[in-house]
């Protein structure tokens, strides 16, 4: 075979077309095309304050024993967040970042035949894992940026296997009540697996972190998936988690690799749950810097969609790449969205006090208010 070209043909077709995720610009590659120094990033919606110090304790710690295979069961973390919940250690699944777990629940549930109902705007990874496998997309449209859930609902067929629900969602930052998500949850057929994102949970604060925890003894089809890369901090170890009915989370661990999880995340993840003020601290931060950015978009005229997350979509009412572009030209880093068919907005990690002022004189500049 002298054409390279043919080795795409032999994909499977569902992978022949897909597109990959883009991720946010790291500071690194901004540097290197721009000879740029002091580099601000609020594209990922990481820690802006970083890992907790009982992480890195707990990292560092962990160093003397790298040449030994991870826990493949992660017995320590499981235990920790068991306890954390109240739920059996059975019920849970590790996963290399929560969007392992999003891999993991397509692999195990889906093939062509199916259907797997999502809103517009939902979570790029979504629609990913469904094209991946070559199952069919059911896109909802979005009410007021959020999920319509009635207009979901109204798509779930037989042939429905999944149901992606993001709360809150990224990256519009849109927040469902919990009454609402649970008739839902209701509602869905026992053949359909419902996965409800809370990637951004520990940022609502309204007792969301423990409200779908419950409905977990009622639905057997229910998978709640999190992670420790937003509020925890820890987005370069990759460590995120399902919590399921046993039964469910007993298919997920059948398909995921022997050790998705590295030591120094394990150990990491488990001593970040211990770190109350870390967290604590992430969260008033995150508060302050909300407020104090979308006062700045109100001074600059700018109109944005309140978010329960750490990050916030801005609407820049002209077409955000040019602005995107300008942005990088004053070393600042957003996240343009026009793969979520939001070609208007700039989505912005809230940083800290520092890093919101910096951005917010930078937007100032490129819009020349
Ligand atoms: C960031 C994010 C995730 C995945 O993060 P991991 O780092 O893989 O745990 C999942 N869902 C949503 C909605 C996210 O924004």
């Amino acid at each position: 075979m002298n054409n390279a070209d043919k080795i795409y043909s032999l994909a499977v077709s569902g992978v022949q077309k897909l597109i990959p995720y883009t991720p946010g610009k790291p500071i690194e590659e901004l540097e290197r095309e721009l000879g740029l120094s002091h580099i601000i990033k609020l594209a990922s919606n990481e820690n802006p304050l970083g890992p907790g110090k009982k992480a890195l304790a707990a990292i560092q710690e962990t160093l003397k024993d790298l040449a030994l295979y991870p826990d493949g069961n992660g017995f320590n973390l499981k235990q920790a967040l068991a306890k954390k919940y109240a739920v059996d250690m059975s019920q849970i699944t590790l996963g290399n970042g929560s969007n392992e777990i999003l891999e993991l629940v397509a692999r195990a549930f889906l093939t062509p035949e199916f259907e797997v109902v999502f809103s517009q705007h939902a979570f790029a990874v979504y629609p990913l894992v469904t094209q991946a496998i070559g199952a069919k997309a059911v896109v909802a449209p979005a009410l007021n940026y959020g999920h319509d859930l009635d207009a979901m609902l109204q798509r779930v067929t037989d042939k429905t296997r999944l149901v992606f629900i993001a709360n809150p969602n990224n990256p519009t930052g849109t927040l469902l009540a919990h009454a609402d998500v649970e008739a839902f949850i209701a509602a869905l057929p026992d053949t359909c697996i419902c996965v409800l994102d809370e990637a951004y949970c520990e940022f609502v604060g309204d007792g969301s972190a423990d409200t779908s925890i419950a409905w977990l003894n009622l639905y057997p089809n229910l998978l709640i998936t999190r992670t420790f890369s937003k509020a925890y901090g820890l987005a370069g170890l990759r460590v995120g988690y399902g919590l399921s009915s046993p039964q469910l989370a007993d298919i997920l661990n059948r398909v995921r690799q022997p050790f998705n999880n590295n030591m120094l995340a394990l150990a990491a993840a488990e001593a970040a749950l211990t770190d109350t003020e870390h967290l604590q601290n992430t969260i008033a931060v995150n508060a302050q810097g909300m407020q104090f950015i979308t006062e700045g978009f109100k001074k600059l005229g700018l109109e944005w969609i309140p978010s329960a997350g750490n990050f916030v979509l801005v609407n820049m009412k002209q077409p955000a790449i040019p602005i995107y572009e300008a942005l990088l030209r004053k070393g600042v880093i957003v996240r343009p969205v026009g793969v979520y068919e939001l070609p208007n907005h700039l989505r912005v990690t809230i940083g800290t006090e520092a890093e919101n002022q910096q951005f917010l004189q930078a937007l100032a500049k490129v819009t020349n208010v």
